[in-house]
């Protein structure tokens, strides 16, 4: 039996299953923030945004929410990834400055975001050495949502592609996305489990889809991926540390 609520017989968030799930469970992995640091980049950047500003009325708090504000928007309108972020960076200049941003400011901005540029990753502790483990206990795939090219990306630069037997990438992760996953590569949804840093994008709608799920927080998660997890779903099983999958899986 791998149902979850076998697993655990408590609705104490802090418990887990006592013994690890049987081999040949399916295992899909968020990137951004599960298997490499991605929102602490932004934030980053944000940061020596904020010094660059140098606003004479506005503090950066009130900066920071108008930012947010638009970024909100943009994500609706033209999706995640970097080329979207640099969009609101010059959109908020414009609103606090109420003019257009000129050529140099755009280059400085640029400048500001090189590290997101280049898609660099650094990947979380322990990441591939836990992969390669769970690899041979179970099949692992990889869902992503973003820009496709940034995405593929990033998957090539972090070397990790070859654990998975799938990688999907996608505009936005609903319910519907993740039964079209289950539907399209025939996966039972009792034995399968959404790895993840988010409750919006990851825990929660896996779990509407019948699916499990592992919620790993990331303590730079960006603020439209918050959301609640239900303390007393019990087949949410809650990591302090990707490594900690060993223990369960
Ligand atoms: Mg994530």
């Amino acid at each position: 039996m791998t149902s979850p609520t076998t697993r655990s017989t408590s609705t104490d968030p802090t418990a887990t299953p006592n013994a690890p799930v049987p081999p040949g469970q399916v295992l899909i992995f968020d990137a951004d923030d599960t298997l490499w640091e991605m929102n602490q980049l932004f934030e980053r950047v944000i940061e020596d945004y904020l010094d660059w500003l140098e606003h004479p009325t506005l503090d950066r708090t009130a900066i920071r929410r108008i930012l947010d504000d638009i970024e909100a928007a943009n994500a609706v309108a033209h999706g995640y990834g970097s080329k979207v972020f640099l969009r609101s960076l010059g959109e908020c200049l414009e609103h606090l400055r109420a003019r257009p941003a000129t050529a140099r400011e755009r280059a400085e901005i640029d400048e500001l975001a090189v590290a997101l540029i280049e898609h660099r990753v650094e990947l979380l502790p322990g990441v591939a050495q836990t992969l390669d483990t769970l690899g041979r206990r179970h099949q692992l795939r990889l869902l992503t949502k973003g820009d496709l090219e940034e995405q593929q990306r990033k998957i090539d630069v972090s070397n990790l592609a070859h654990h998975f037997a799938g990688i999907h990438i996608v505009a936005e992760k609903r319910v519907d996305t993740y039964v079209e996953l289950t539907a399209t590569h025939a996966l039972e949804p009792a034995r399968t489990w959404m790895i993840g840093n988010s409750p919006k994008s990851d825990i929660n709608p896996a779990r509407q889809a019948g699916m499990n799920a592992v919620f790993i927080p990331n303590q730079h998660t960006w603020v439209l991926e918050h959301d609640e997890v239900d303390p007393a779903d019990t087949g949410v099983l809650r990591l302090d540390a990707f490594t900690d999958l060993l223990d369960h899986f």
